[in-house]
């Protein structure tokens, strides 16, 4: 038999331990390369660049199809 609660947690005791769980937003660096927000250690998904190196070449952004051709 393994070990039980004697009796269950109301709500309220259960919800003042869940208040320290909470979740956390990452940390932004600015691109050295184009100054836009990225994660550490993460290329940089606007300019590809890593270390000064051009890691991968970033997505084209496609025209809106709301857009019509001209
Ligand atoms: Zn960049």
């Amino acid at each position: 038999m393994t070990p039980l609660p004697k009796r269950r947690w109301s709500r309220a005791r259960q919800g003042q331990r869940r208040t320290t769980i909470k979740l956390k937003t990452n940390q932004l660096q600015v691109c050295p390369h184009c100054q836009a927000l990225k994660e550490p250690f993460v290329v940089c998904s606007n300019c590809g660049y890593y270390n000064g190196v051009q890691v991968i070449t970033p997505k084209v952004e496609k025209p809106a199809k709301n857009e019509k051709p001209s």
